[in-house]
Parts: structure tokens; sequence; C-alpha cells
């Protein structure tokens, strides 16, 4: 065969996707796929979803970059179906777009709502519990009717600045095509596009555990041996057929474990969602834990029909990679509920970090509710791009109360608001006037700390 047929019996078989190291010409693009957005939001997960909306209901021609089957990120995909705290010492704190979802949700759903009146409850039973799929569907079609482009498994190969924009080489399955927007807002949980522009981003050495969701059924605890249960759980670990972990309170009372079904009781350490690979690791490992603790469940007395009632598809991942950003919330400002002067919402949640025995949360004193300046949210020394989510821009402490589901909403749509009005005015977010940013939010429902304009 000559060469050059050989070249095209290649690129015959590579399909579609033939991926070269030059960026995609506009002319491959899929007629559906727009060229060029005032907005591009990467992730649509728990916070992104909510800040294409924003910026979609602000005016901007807005699309939204999921990598995965549907938006909602770790509040459907991972299963954590239980988004908090939107109130705060009996009063509501934050609302707006994603409250008006969640409200939604729980409606379709014939769900009931807490009583937030209450400030006598765990901060848990202020959660509210919704049907995750069941939200993912609303998000979709919340989206779809506010005009934001949709493109599911897809996410960018490479990002550069463009002109007073960027330029991103996005790719997914059997599409690679080249998009232009003036503003970015990345909600990938990590900041892959922060770190992907070499940006500067905080990690520890040894991240949270993540935690696979799931629910094991069909067995009576007022049954059981809780004596017996014990020592073949303590046998189990000892023997390695269960592994620290597959219980998140290694050595307590595994009775505790069957009450729940391991509903978030089971910890997979070393999550990471930074990477094709540790993300393969991670689900791997999840799902491991899970066939351990069923096959040992099945083998106590009286759990013989012990069946998996519920399972995700992933490991739920808690931290990964947090953005240094123009301001950094530390601890400190978090537990004084300091009020920024760039304050655009509210957050409430014990300090909340996990580890090897498990977490003990440290609620905040009476009265306090902290606060999340827009500089959080902007990287340190960038331009057109903003952040929203878990990467908040914090220290580990305080992330670990910021990157809660209410607080990533809220952050979503400020930073929406403010990319939308970047855009309109040709500018960069820090110079959109604060002023305009809460006045968008306020109109769209949401709650904005302080009296200022
Ligand atoms: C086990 C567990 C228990 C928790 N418990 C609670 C709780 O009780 N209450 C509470 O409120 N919060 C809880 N949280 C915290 C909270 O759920 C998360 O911190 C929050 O949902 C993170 O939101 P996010 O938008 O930053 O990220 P995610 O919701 O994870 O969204 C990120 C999205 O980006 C997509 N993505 C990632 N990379 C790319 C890319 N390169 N291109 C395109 N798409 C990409 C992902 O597929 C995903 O959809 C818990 C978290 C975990 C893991």
């Amino acid at each position: 065969m000559k060469r050059r047929d050989l070249l095209k019996a290649a690129s015959a078989a590579a399909g579609a996707l033939a991926i070269s190291p030059l960026m995609a010409r506009a002319s491959d693009v899929p007629a559906e796929i727009p060229q060029e957005v005032d907005v591009l939001v990467v992730g649509g997960g728990t916070a992104g979803s909510i800040a294409a909306l924003q910026a979609a209901r602000a005016g901007a021609k807005t699309m939204l970059l999921e990598m995965g089957s549907q938006l909602g990120g770790t509040t459907t995909t991972g299963g954590v179906n239980f988004p908090g705290l939107f109130h705060a010492w009996g009063k509501q704190v934050i609302a707006g777009i994603g409250w008006d979802l969640v409200e939604k949700a729980v409606e379709l759903d014939s769900g009931t709502m807490p009583d937030f009146t209450r400030t006598d409850l765990r901060h848990s039973a202020l959660q509210v519990r919704i049907n995750g799929q069941l939200y993912a569907a609303l998000l979709e079609e919340a989206c779809l009717d506010a005009g934001v482009s949709l493109a599911y498994y897809q996410f960018p190969l490479a990002v550069e600045p463009a002109g007073k924009g960027w330029k991103v080489d996005v790719v997914g399955k059997g599409v690679r095509y080249p998009l232009a927007c003036k503003q970015l807002i990345d909600c990938t949980g990590g900041a892959d596009v922060v770190g992907m522009l070499g940006l500067a981003r905080l990690r520890e050495e040894t991240i949270q555990p993540g935690t696979f969701t799931f629910r094991l059924g069909d067995y009576d605890v007022k049954q059981l041996d809780a004596q017996e249960i014990q020592r073949r759980y303590r046998k189990a670990l000892d023997e390695g057929e269960l592994e620290e972990g597959d219980y998140s309170h290694a050595g307590g009372s595994f009775m505790g474990f069957l009450g729940g079904g391991g509903k978030n009781a089971q910890h997979v350490f070393g999550a990471d969602s930074s990477t094709a690979v540790t993300k393969t690791q991670t689900n791997i490992a999840g799902r491991r834990s899970i066939l351990r603790l069923l096959r040992f469940v099945r083998s106590l007395p009286g759990c013989e029909n012990a069946r998996v009632l519920e399972m995700m598809q992933e490991t739920a991942v808690r931290e990964t990679y947090r953005i240094e950003g123009e301001t950094v919330i530390t601890c400190d400002d978090y537990t004084s509920g300091r009020l920024f002067d760039d304050a655009v919402c509210y957050a409430f949640y014990p300090v909340d970090l996990h580890d090897k025995h498990g977490v003990k949360p440290q609620p905040l004193q009476p009265g306090t509710v902290p606060t999340i300046p827009l500089s959080a949210l902007i990287p340190k020394g960038s331009r057109n791009l903003l952040v929203a989510g878990r990467c908040v821009s914090s220290d580990r402490l305080a992330n670990s109360a910021l990157r809660v589901q209410a607080p990533c909403m809220a952050m979503g749509q400020a930073a929406g608001a403010a990319a939308a009005l970047a855009a309109a005015a040709n500018t960069t977010p820090m110079k959109v006037p604060l002023a305009q940013v809460r006045s968008v939010l306020r109109e769209h429902g949401a709650i904005v700390p302080g009296n200022e304009g």
C-alpha cells in the first residue's frame, strides 16, 4: 500500500475524532454548536448549572460544557442529594435560582421540607432531601428554557487568550471544535481550567476521603444480634475481608452502618477526580468497597438476603484543588462571620473536615453567618475568568464548610451574574461595578449580604 493510502486508511480507522495537534477549524464545527458565546461555563455540577442559568437569564449567550451525561454533579451523579444549608438560625440566608429549583424538585416529588424555624436541630436535619435524578432533569429543562447551549460528554482540551476573551479547543465523543468566548467560568470542582492556564491552585498533601453513595437493605435491624455483628465486623477488619474506610467510622458500631444501610457511611481514601486516571481509580476503589461490604453483610446471621437498594455511578469527591484567588477566605474569616466589602452571598455550615477517623463537625457560634466575596471567585492575576463551587479560594478548614451545596449554588449564581455583566460591558469581572452584580442577583431572587446598593 502506498504511503498516501496508508494515511487515508489510518485516518478512516480513527473515525470522526481524528485528534490533530492543531486546533480544529471552524468549518468542522457541527451545525448545532455555537462558534462564539458570551459566557462559557465548564462543568455543569452543583455550581455550574446555576452559573449557566444566571448568565443566560441575565441576557448572555451561554454555553455549558459537561463531561458527564447530566447536570447536577455531586448533587445528582454523586448521589449527595441533600443540599444544605439554605437557612441559618431560623432564617433563610441563601435563595435564588438554586433554591427555586430545589423547591420545585421537592414539590414534583411530593417531598417535604424540614422545619427551618427549628434552631435546636443538628445541621443535617435542615438539609433538603431531593430526588437527585429528578433534580437533574429540572436543571436541564431550566437551562434549555433559558437558552443555554448544553454540551454533554465534552470538555476543554486547551484554553488560550484570544483578543479580549478566550479561544477554547473543545473535545468530546466524536467531536472536536474551536469555541470563542468572552468570559469563562470554571465550575469543574477542582478548577481544571485554572490549572490549564497555569494559574495558582492549592492542594493538601492528604485530601479528604470521597464516598460512594449506596444503600443496602432487606434485613431487619431489630432482629440482629448486635454483639455478634460487632465481633464479626472486628474479625473481618482484622483479617482483611473488610478494609478501613468500608465503614467510615472504622471500628465503630457496625449496627450503626446497618441501621442506615451504609448510606454516606463509607470512605474512599485518596478519592481524586482531577484526571481521568485518578477518577478511574477512585471509582474502581468505590465499587470494590461496596462489593466487599455486600458480601460481608450477606454473610451475617439475619442478613443473608441483603441487597443493594441504591447505588450511584461514581464516587463523590470531597476535595482536590482550590484556587488561590484575589481574596483567600480563612477559617477565621469564616467562623467570625466576616462581612466582606464585596460579599455576594452567605454561606452556612459547620467546619466539616473528614479524615480516616470520620468527621466531627464544628458548629458556628449562634448568630454567625459567614459571607463569600466576589474576589474569592476570581483567580489571582486572571482576567475574564471566574470560578464557582468547592474550588473557591479559601484555606482548607474554611473550605470544608464553604464547599457544601447551597453556597456552591449561590456562588454559581454570583459568578454567572458577574460574567454576564462583564461580557456585556466588554470588561473583566473585577471591573464590573459591584452594585450591578448585586442588583442582578437580587432581581433573580438571591439574598445578598449587607445593605449596599
Ligand atoms: C460524600 C460527600 C458528602 C457531602 N455531603 C454534603 C452534605 O451533606 N450537604 C451539602 O450541602 N454538601 C455536601 N457535600 C459537598 C457538596 O456536595 C460538594 O462540595 C458540591 O456539590 C460541589 O459542587 P461543585 O459544583 O463544586 O462540583 P460538582 O457538583 O462536583 O460539579 C463539577 C462538575 O464538573 C464536571 N466536570 C469536571 N471536570 C470537567 C471538565 N474538565 N470539563 C467538563 N466538565 C467537567 C463534573 O462532571 C461535574 O458535573 C458532600 C460532598 C461529598 C463528596
